[in-house]
Formats: C-alpha cells, sequence, structure tokens
C-alpha cells in the first residue's frame, strides 16, 4: 500500500482544523514564487506567505526555463507582478550531470528510453548563486514575461535562512 491510505484521513482532519475558506482565484499579493520541489521546503512558512496571496511553483531546483509556462499564465490571465526565483543549499540538482541521469534512465527503463532522455535538460547546475542569477536573467530576457520586479535567492537548508542573490 502507498502513503496514499493516510490521505482522505488526514484531509478530514483538514477540512474541519486547517481549511482556510474559498478564497478569490487570482494571489491577493500579485507573487509568483519559483522554487524548488525539495520536501524540506515550506515557501509558505518560511516567507510568511498565506493561502491565497502568491503563486507557487515549484519543480525540481527550481528553474525558471521549466516554469516559465506557468509564469506566463499566473501574469497574463492572474495578474501577478513581481517574480522571486527561490534555490537552496544542499539542493540535489548540485549533485548529478545530464549524462548521469542519462545513463542511469538507460539501466532503469532500456535504450529507447534513454534516447528521449538525450533530449532533455535535466537543468541541473553546479554553481548554486550562478544557477540563480541565470534563472532571473533567463526571466528577464523572456519575451513572455512582463517588465516587473524579478529576484533570487538562495533557502539555506541549514538554518532555515534567505539571502538575496546580486
Ligand atoms: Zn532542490
Amino acid at each position: 500500500m502507498t502513503y496514499a491510505i493516510n490521505f482522505e484521513a488526514n484531509n478530514a482532519k483538514f477540512q474541519k482544523e486547517g481549511f482556510p475558506g474559498k478564497q478569490p482565484l487570482p494571489p491577493s499579493k500579485h507573487v509568483t514564487i519559483v522554487s524548488c520541489m525539495d520536501a524540506r521546503i515550506d515557501v509558505h512558512k518560511a516567507l510568511g506567505v498565506g493561502i491565497g496571496e502568491a503563486h507557487l511553483i515549484q519543480n525540481a531546483g527550481g528553474r525558471s526555463a521549466e516554469a516559465l509556462r506557468s509564469v506566463v499564465i499566473s501574469q497574463q490571465l492572474l495578474g501577478t507582478k513581481e517574480v522571486h526565483v527561490i534555490h537552496h543549499t544542499d539542493c540535489g540538482m548540485l549533485t548529478f550531470s545530464n549524462a548521469d541521469i542519462r545513463s542511469k534512465i538507460e539501466k532503469d527503463l532500456g535504450t529507447s528510453a534513454a534516447n528521449v532522455a538525450g533530449a532533455i535538460d535535466f537543468l541541473p547546475f553546479a554553481d548554486l548563486d550562478k544557477s540563480v542569477r541565470e534563472d532571473v536573467k533567463f526571466l528577464k530576457d523572456s519575451p513572455l514575461v512582463l517588465d516587473v520586479p524579478i529576484h533570487g535567492w538562495v533557502y539555506q537548508i541549514e538554518d532555515g535562512k534567505i539571502r538575496k542573490v546580486k
């Protein structure tokens, strides 16, 4: 059985004790946050952002290239006016290369899967601050992204502190 066996009981408790009530669709603070999917980061708590206040786009590494589709929808259809990119220390994306993951895919899933993976950039990175700067630049340079404030941050897994990347 998977962990999902707990979902219905947990959800019943949430409905009673944690559900914040019906909220308007557009984020009330007009903010979009792109961050890593790392299970150790609670972006809402770490930044003091409440439910209904910001769009939270999470993927492996918090990479802008993968988040672009959602950023555009967030801005064009739901009125957000600033973007924050947050990467973090001890990120899994610092631990492998495209070649590494492609060879693992070949081992696990076979050659045809590896060929498909060969066309995918998994967007790993070797330098944390540089990856943040690259992702801010990627959004600033995109013709699809509004000319709004776009900032980069590093979240420190070790102590929960954030710092701005210049
Ligand atoms: Zn990460």
